[in-house]
């Protein structure tokens, strides 16, 4: 049977009647109410059937246990109108359809989640660089006020700079890590230029901003 992709759920439809029991025999058919509040609830206009349409998708695409097949309300239809009451409401509490509802209904909560998870792996990634930058330019501060000279004529490896960030990496294998990294290191010489240029324009700012917090400054 073609499962629509929506739950069919027909107001006006003239439900045909069944009869129940023998002694005292009763006409019963589907009643419309019974879609309130039951969005998995599909009536098969065609067969006079009901079914639960998230428990035929999760049967049809192989997502259900075959130990919990409620299989009146996903292969074979439901019919007993008499007791309907009743049985919608076990199906309702039935391992079956918990199953199909977390397998095709809460999958979009997961979804959330897995970006959730990415998000995060990103704002530490980004946490990561921030720190790693800030030993770097302490490094690139302790040479600059030495007057000690940061790249010389060697290679990379042999150079003070790089020799200190080594150095401290003993202490802190972070920052060993961000060494191997081939990009982004911030250890090239220009990045190096434009760092020391800040910190050099930080310095006559500092001066500026604590002669602007002084009381009194005397001009020598
Ligand atoms: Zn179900």
């Amino acid at each position: 049977m073609d499962i629509p992709p929506i739950p069919n759920q027909p107001k006006t439809f003239k439900f045909q009647e069944r009869t129940f029991g023998q002694k005292n025999p009763v006409n019963r058919s589907f009643q419309p109410p019974w879609f309130a509040n039951r969005t998995w609830l599909h009536y098969d206009e065609t067969n006079e059937l009901a079914y639960c349409h998230v428990c035929m998708v999760a049967h049809r695409d192989g997502k259900l246990s075959s130990s919990n097949l409620d299989k009146a309300f996903n292969i074979n239809g439901f019919s007993n109108w008499k007791d309907a009451s009743v049985s919608l409401k076990k199906h309702e509490s039935s391992g079956c359809h918990h199953e199909s509802v977390e397998k095709l209904v809460t999958l979009p909560e997961v979804t959330k989640d897995i970006g959730e998870t990415l998000s995060n792996a990103h704002a530490e990634e980004k946490s990561d660089n921030r720190e790693s930058l800030s030993k770097i330019l302490s490094r690139l501060w302790f040479l600059g006020r030495q007057g000690l000279p940061i790249r010389g004529d060697g290679d990379e490896n042999d150079r003070i700079y790089t020799q200190l960030l080594k150095l401290r990496g003993e202490d802190d294998s972070r920052v060993l890590e961000w060494l191997k990294q081939k990009n982004e290191k911030y250890t090239c010489a220009h990045v190096q230029n434009e760092m020391l240029q800040i910190m050099a324009l930080s310095i006559p700012r500092d001066v500026a901003k604590d002669i602007r917090n002084c009381a009194l400054f005397y001009h020598g």
